[in-house]
Formats: C-alpha cells, structure tokens, sequence
C-alpha cells in the first residue's frame, strides 16, 4: 500500500439500546488486526461462530476518541494541506456506525479538530499569504447542493420528507488559498458518505429508494475506482462515473493523499453490514 492511501476502521461502542436487547460484540480489536465473530446457522439448523480476519493501517477500538482518530487520520493531511497538498478523509460505512460522530460532529468532528490547527497554523507569520476558505456541500441523487451559498435552494428541498443523511453525502471543504492572488494553495476535503447499506436498496422497495440506492452504489464504486487509481498511479482516473468523484477530481490526480476511515458498529445483529464495510475498505487498500 503506498503512503497516499491510508484505511482505517473505527469501531463504534454497543449502545444501551444493543445491549438491552442482549445483543453481543462481536468485533475485537487487536493492534492494526480486527476479528469479526460472525453468527451463522447451519442447515440442520445447530449454531456456529465463523471468525472474520483482517489487517488495516489503523483500527480505532470503541474507546478512541476523536481527538485520537484525528491524530492518526486527519491530522497528517492538515500537515499535507501546508505543503500545498490535496487531500481527502472518508466516512464510510452503515447507516447508524458513527460516520457523522467522527467527521461532523460540531464539537469534536474531524472537521472541526482539523480547522481548530489549521487557525492556529495561520497565525504564524511564514503563512500570513494565507486564508482559509470552507466550503459544505451535499451530493443527493447526483446533484450537488452548495449549503453555504444557496441556502434558499437547500431550505426548498429540506422540507422535501425524503432527504435523508443516510442517503446522500455531505462533503466539508477546507481550502487554504492566496489572499492576494486567491489561487488555491492547498484543500482538504472532509467526506461524510451516504448510508453504505443504501447502495444494496433494491427489489422489494419503491422505484425511488431504488433509484437513490442506484445511484448511491454508483458513486461508492467510483469512489473505490477513483481511490485504487490514485494509489496506482494510473493515467486514467474515471472521476466522471459520478458527481461524488467529479467533485473531489483534483483530490484523486498526482500526489494527492486520501484516508478512509471506516465505521463499523459492534453488535451481532449487523454483522453483515459490517462485513460488506470491511471487505469494501479491504478492496480500497
Ligand atoms: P452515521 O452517521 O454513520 O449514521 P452517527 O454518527 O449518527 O452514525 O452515529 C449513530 C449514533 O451512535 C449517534 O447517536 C452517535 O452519537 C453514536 N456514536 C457513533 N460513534 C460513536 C463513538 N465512537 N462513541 C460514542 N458514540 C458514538
Ligand atoms: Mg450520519
């Protein structure tokens, strides 16, 4: 794996309602090693445990704190983003895992801790060229709503009952430029995915949910596509499969550097959920 791909899972806690239904953990973490004890049953109907293995750069057991996540994901990329840099950091995973807790939390986001050193970075006079500009976006059934810039356009469709975060992508832009000249200086994208299970919404839901889970799918093979591209240096990037990927086009080109922070919840009863996630992240690397 080369250094401008790093993926890394994060496992979230069992919440009280996980564990009043008597539901079990069945992720364990050791070191950059996860363990998935899937429950399954055989067809003469007796019980067994099959054990999942896998290895990434980084796994967050359930009590990391964001401060933790950050240094070990976003915090490198800040460092990148001085440099001149592009960069991108992902939550991917089911809806419910902890996608938004780790990068848009208001309070303790990957976002906010990035923007948090960025300021301070600012301050210091060999940097004083500088600005720091943010943007935030939403990608739903393809199209790309700016939330900065039109909110009129965003509050018409929020009344809409079917905008949902699990089913469409946040993104959170922060771009260093020039005050002078305004030219770019550097970007640091920070991605809150839609809901992966929602790519899987098919047959038995209505033509609209399959729709959105189309393209949803779409845009999460693209992003695979455009990540593995990047990693291999490929000459072809085939960021035009989607509006996720044709946004973040300059991020998947040259040196630029990308982490993927998969979100896994624990409990028994999403252990396939949290078994595509993993062999989604698995495939990225
Ligand atoms: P998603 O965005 O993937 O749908 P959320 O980030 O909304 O999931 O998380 C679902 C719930 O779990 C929220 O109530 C959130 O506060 C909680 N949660 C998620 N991750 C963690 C964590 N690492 N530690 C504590 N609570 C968490
Ligand atoms: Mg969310």
């Amino acid at each position: 794996m080369s250094a401008k791909i790093r993926v890394c899972v994060r496992k979230r806690p069992l919440n009280n309602k996980e564990f009043h239904r008597g539901e079990k953990d069945i992720a364990t973490v050791s070191g950059r090693l996860l363990a998935i004890d899937e429950p399954k049953v055989r067809l003469d109907m007796t019980k067994y445990i099959e054990r999942h293995k896998f290895a990434f750069d980084e796994v967050f057991d359930a009590d990391a704190t964001n401060e933790d996540v950050y240094r070990k994901t976003a915090y490198p990329l800040v460092q990148y983003l001085f440099e001149g840099g592009k960069a991108t950091c992902f939550a991917y995973g089911q809806t419910g895992s902890g996608k938004t807790y780790t990068m848009l939390d208001q309070k303790q986001g990957l976002y906010v801790l990035a923007a948090r050193d960025i300021f301070v970075k600012l301050r210091s006079p060999e940097n004083s060229h500088l600005g720091v500009f943010i943007g935030f976006y939403e990608i739903y059934q393809g199209q790309l709503h700016d939330l900065l810039n039109n909110r009129k356009k965003l509050h018409a469709r929020s009344t809409n009952a079917n905008a949902d975060s699990s089913r469409s992508h946040a993104i959170m832009q922060l771009v260093l430029k020039n005050r002078a000249t305004k030219s770019i200086e550097g970007k640091l994208s920070f991605i809150d995915l839609a809901g992966s299970e929602r790519g899987a919404d098919r047959g038995e839901t209505d033509v609209k949910t399959r729709m959105e889970g189309a393209e949803i799918n779409k845009s999460l093979l693209a992003l695979k596509e455009c990540i593995r591209a990047l990693d291999q240096d490929k000459k072809h990037t085939p960021f035009r499969q989607s509006k996720l990927t044709q946004v973040l086009k300059d991020s998947f080109v040259g040196n630029s550097r990308t982490c993927m922070v998969a979100t896994i919840s624990p409990n028994n009863s999403n252990s396939e959920h949290t078994l595509n996630t993993l062999r989604y992240a698995d495939r990225v690397k």
